[in-house]
């Protein structure tokens, strides 16, 4: 039997898991409900009984597995590895890498949900061979990873990448975070929508809701209003992709989350904007992409960091690593 590891991607509402190979093959995929309300022992215990089931129906003994890849969507303490605080599962302070390693029987790794998506793109997605890339996932709100030659970069309390809280504008909205004016508040799709409901726009059927999807219809239409939000925040945030491509020198920044699958009337306007605030040597040298790997890269990413963990844990690139 080819060594196998599993991944595991905790979600506010679902748990993705699979048992991947070394060349980030899934041998088998199962996903069933977070349920955080539950509390972290029946949700860690079902997770451990849920990963045995898995293995034994994919044909392999969970004593065959080298060991195991989480993404909490958490602040963590990564010397203690517990959850400081997990907002979505409205938990504080659990020992969650000790509870899952007496549950699981199993090395694990853990790091937050997107450091984990980060290094699953980097490894085998729209990164695949990069030095040093820039995930980011715009959705309700801004998030993002920092991959350096094939390692997740932490930096001194693991929060590296948080691109959506890069303050923009002094006096903007207010920020999930309690200051004001951060690139979510200005980019994110809860951003469009506000801003949209602020012009006046309205659904395609003329009922009070707004979606991103709305949004991006009405442009298609040929509605400037819609335009204008679009603009606005492809503007934001081609500015604060330029500032993070400025300090880091990526060869690659992508781009994923719900607002991503808009395409061109999106990505356009936005690489536009990073091409002219990035200075020139960046710019020529970094490729911004859609993210590749969707729904699977936190699930795929956390496999990586498990195989990474198995490997000896040092610096590999993300081509050779596995
Ligand atoms: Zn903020």
């Amino acid at each position: 039997m080819r060594p196998v590891v599993a991944g595991i991607d905790v979600g506010g509402t679902r748990i993705k898991a699979g048992l991947v190979f070394q060349d980030g093959t899934v041998l088998a995929r199962r996903q069933w409900a977070t349920e955080p309300n539950r509390g972290p022992n029946r949700v860690v215990g079902r997770l451990a009984a849920d990963m045995r089931t898995m293995a034994q129906e994919a044909g392999v003994s969970w004593e065959d597995v080298v060991g195991v890849g989480a993404g909490w969507p958490a602040f963590l303490d990564m010397g203690t590895g517990r959850i400081i605080e997990a907002a979505n599962l409205r938990w504080r302070d659990v020992p969650i890498l000790a509870m899952m390693e007496r549950e699981l029987g199993k090395p694990v790794v853990i790091d937050n949900d997107g450091n984990v998506a980060a290094l699953g793109e980097a490894w085998i997605g729209a990164g695949r061979g990069a030095k040093t890339a820039l995930c980011v996932t715009v959705g309700t709100g801004i998030g993002g990873g920092i991959v350096l030659d094939g390692r997740i970069y932490r930096g001194a309390a693991a929060t590296a990448g948080e691109i959506g809280h890069v303050p923009m504008k002094p006096d903007g909205e207010p920020c999930t975070c309690g200051r004001r004016g951060c690139l979510e508040t200005l980019a994110s799709a809860t951003a469009l929508v506000r801003e949209g409901r602020r012009r006046g726009l309205r659904g395609p059927g003329g009922e009070g809701v707004l979606s991103t999807q709305d949004l991006f219809e009405l442009v298609r239409r040929g509605d400037e209003r819609a335009a204008d939000v679009i603009r606005e925040a492809t503007f934001w945030l081609g500015r604060g992709l330029a500032s993070a491509a400025n300090l880091l020198n990526p060869d690659i920044i992508i781009l994923g989350g719900g607002v991503s699958r808009a395409g061109d009337l999106w990505f356009r306007p936005l690489e536009e904007e990073f091409r002219r605030w990035a200075l020139p040597l960046v710019a020529e040298n970094c490729r911004l992409t859609p993210a590749f790997l969707g729904e699977e890269a936190g699930m795929l990413g956390a496999a990586g960091l498990a195989w990474q963990r198995a490997n000896g844990g040092f610096a590999v690139s993300p081509s050779d690593a596995v």
